[in-house]
């Protein structure tokens, strides 16, 4: 049987999707604000955040683009395509301007045009930010495309990486550290790669990696739970071993073996955190499991009771369907009424028991037997023509007449068909019931086939036996 697909939380879904507009509209108001900036010289983020946090004017025109690409993705695809195509080109000539140094003619006119340096805005993006939005771009190619989503993953899954980074490095200047990385990736720029490396990721939910966050199921349940932490915890680190450092004196030489002391606690919490719950789901899934088979089997006999039979057989069919390998057998117990009448129901309940220990050691593990009701049951043979359902009916007469019954002889009654094509389990249990009364009528303790010897007697109803 194959594995169930993915369940998702329609729930959780909806709340994905609704992530990646809002944080789509805030890098588009955080692009916007640093543009508005570069025309007022008045430049909120720095005033609000320090120095270093602020937005450079090259990347806040890449954001514009990203999260213009971002937001017309699920209306406006081919244009959403476009502004990402735009981005990769745009990255790439920010580029330029490290990798030539800057002299390009076209680079210094632009400069001198925009003329933003001398408004404190810095115009050209930093180096890590061009590689930043040119990876944003790739992401956003792949979505809107629908094509190669995993490498657009990968595009995100190191933009992430780059703006944990910085994040992390915010935290050291916040403690009072150096910001090396910050130089090169200021905070805006960082929290908006961020932001559009998790929206573009959240604006297919359903699709790629995210799948597994919005799925209704244990594994998602722990992956909404522990991305975020294990994302944030990094920074979080830094930015109190740094403020131990650089405030409250302490050398480095304590605060890194505490550093990686507390990593490896964090670790070790989570996975014994996951490891509890996986165990209670495990404990959860068998007490499922012994629950079924107890609602499927027969309490006297321990064979399959009729609630299991008609569930199997019907998959056996479906299985089987234009096979006509599915081999029915229907036993009853001959002058069962009279044995319970001469011994006891005790006495009878203890041939069922033992009834149904035959029947098993006669048939092969996946053959199923079944107590159909009373003294009435059913041996199911998957992948059994004729021959061999014939075969293990005789085995089993055989098994009834050899065994040593403490009271007095017991043995059994078969009737025997073939599941035809398409057939219902009506109908096969119909067929097999028929050549059962045959057998009874022509003196029990043989097997008949369907289509014997009663055939014309049976037409006109169940023969009534003495
Ligand atoms: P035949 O050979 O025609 O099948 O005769 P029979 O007496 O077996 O036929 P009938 O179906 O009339 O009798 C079935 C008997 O099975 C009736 C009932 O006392 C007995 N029986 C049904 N269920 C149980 C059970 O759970 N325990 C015991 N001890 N007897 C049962
Ligand atoms: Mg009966
Ligand atoms: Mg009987």
């Amino acid at each position: 049987m194959g594995l169930e697909e993915i369940r998702f939380n329609a729930a959780v879904v909806r709340a994905f999707v609704m992530f990646s507009r809002v944080a789509g509209w805030l890098v588009l108001a955080l692009g916007l604000l640093t543009l508005l900036a570069w025309l007022t010289g008045v430049d909120v983020l720095r005033l609000l955040a320090g120095a270093t946090a602020g937005m450079r004017f090259g990347a806040a025109c890449a954001a514009v683009l990203a999260a213009g690409a971002l937001l017309l993705a699920p209306r406006a695809r081919s244009l959403s395509l476009a502004l990402s195509v735009l981005l990769l080109a745009y990255a790439g000539f920010e580029s330029i301007h490290y990798l030539g140094g800057g002299h390009e003619p076209f680079v210094r006119w632009l400069e001198r045009w925009l003329a933003v340096e001398a408004q404190g805005t810095p115009l050209h993006m930093t180096e890590v930010a061009t590689v930043g939005f040119a990876l944003i771009g790739v992401l956003g190619v792949c979505v809107a495309s629908r094509r190669a989503l995993w490498l657009g993953e990968a595009c995100a899954l190191v933009v992430i990486a780059i703006g944990t980074a910085s994040a992390a490095s915010y935290g050291m200047v916040l403690a009072g550290g150096s910001a090396d990385l910050l130089n090169r990736l200021p905070l805006a720029t960082a929290l908006a790669l961020l932001l559009l490396a998790l929206a573009w990721m959240s604006s297919v939910p359903t699709r790629g990696l995210t799948r597994i966050a919005v799925a209704d199921s244990l594994g998602g349940a722990f992956a909404r739970r522990l991305i975020l932490p294990s994302l944030l915890l990094p920074v979080l680190l830094t930015f109190v071993f740094e403020l131990m450092q650089s405030r409250w004196q302490i050398a480095e030489s304590l605060t890194l073996p505490l550093a990686t002391m507390a990593t490896g606690g964090a670790v070790a919490t989570m996975i014994v955190w996951v490891a509890f719950l996986m165990d209670r789901s495990e404990r959860q899934r068998r007490t499922v499991l012994a629950l079924r088979e107890d609602a499927h089997t027969d309490a006297l006999t321990g064979v399959v009771n009729r609630r299991g039979f008609d569930q199997r057989l019907a998959a056996l069919l479906h299985e089987h369907e234009g096979l006509a390998t599915l081999g029915v057998l229907m036993l009853d117990l001959d002058r069962f009424k009279s044995f319970n009448d001469s011994f006891g129901h005790q006495a009878g309940d203890e041939v069922l028991r033992e009834t149904g220990r035959l029947l098993r050691a006669e048939v092969r593990p996946r053959d199923v037997v079944a107590r159909y009701g009373g003294e009435e049951f059913v041996v199911v043979l998957p992948d059994s023509d004729r021959e061999r359902a014939a075969r293990v009916g005789e085995r089993i007469l055989a098994a009834f007449r050899r065994h040593a019954w403490p009271l007095r002889p017991v043995t059994v009654s078969i009737g025997a068909t073939i599941a035809l094509a398409g057939e219902d389990p009506a109908a096969v249990l119909r067929r097999a019931d028929e050549a059962l009364y045959c057998s009874k009528q022509q003196g029990r303790d043989r097997l008949s086939f369907d289509g014997g010897p009663c055939q014309g007697l049976l037409a006109s109803g169940p023969v009534m036996l003495p």
